[in-house]
């Protein structure tokens, strides 16, 4: 049984557990976009996230990359590590889309010669603006080194999603990434799944992610799924 609620964010809430230092991540189906200006439901996507972001929290930890998570609960839940949240998102991108798009002129789908890092304030009542070294430093969101070392982490994670995405036919297009302290340990954070991420099937370029919900394109549980039966099988 859970405990205290802690926290309601927009489509996962936090619970207080037995242990001061674990909290368990309850996925709901509830889906924002727009900084929470469309709102909807998106059928079963809670347990498909909880899915896929277990799948993905073990596979960076097989590979050296620690995270919050320590296992899956049931359907909808997993048991974290309690951290505090820093407010920066990491974005890495390999292919144009969204927002880079629409500030640079790039044509969605222009794959980009290098990966790119960006980071954004987290922050609702700002609308999550981007902001660049100066921001943060200035900001105190984090120190000059622990910037560095969240791009450097990011860039990595990013080599082992693709890779292991490619193999599956979907090409990795970009992604959120929310890092937390624990006691003085930075580790990641948050979830990695189709609310997160941008995927395109490889042959196809078919959108397998939120920008179906974003972009009323129908289809949506469906490529919930979908990503969820590519990474199981
Ligand atoms: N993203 C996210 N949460 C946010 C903003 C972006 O998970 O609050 C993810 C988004 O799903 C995409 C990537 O970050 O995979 C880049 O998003 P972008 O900046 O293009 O913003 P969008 O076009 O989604 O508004």
């Amino acid at each position: 049984m859970p405990g205290k609620l802690i926290y309601e964010g927009k489509a996962k809430s936090i619970y207080e557990t037995d242990h001061p230092y674990e909290v368990q991540i309850y996925f709901r189906d509830d889906a924002t976009a727009f900084n929470g200006e469309k709102k909807g439901q998106i059928n079963s996507k809670g347990i498909l996230n909880n899915a896929i972001s277990s799948l993905f929290f073990e596979l960076l930890d097989s590979r050296g990359v620690p995270s919050h998570f320590i296992r899956k609960i049931d359907d909808r839940s997993m048991l974290a590590k309690r951290i505090k949240i820093i407010p920066i998102e990491v974005v890495v991108r390999n292919i144009a889309a969204g927002s880079l798009s629409q500030r640079l002129g790039l044509p969605e789908g222009q794959v980009l010669p290098r990966a790119v890092v960006e980071f954004y304030y987290k922050d609702d009542k700002l609308g999550d603006p981007l902001i660049n070294n100066s921001h943060v430093d200035v900001l105190g969101l984090a120190t000059p080194a622990e910037l560095e070392f969240l791009s450097a982490r990011s860039l990595k994670i990013n080599d082992i999603l693709k890779d292991y995405l490619a193999e599956r036919k979907v090409r990795l297009v970009d992604f959120k990434l929310e890092y937390g302290k624990s006691d003085q340990e930075i580790l990641l954070g948050d979830e990695i799944s189709p609310d997160t991420c941008r995927f395109w099937d490889a042959d196809t370029n078919q959108k397998l992610d939120k920008d179906r919900f974003r972009r009323d394109l129908g289809g949506v549980e469906e490529a919930y799924q979908e990503m969820y039966d590519r990474l199981k099988g």
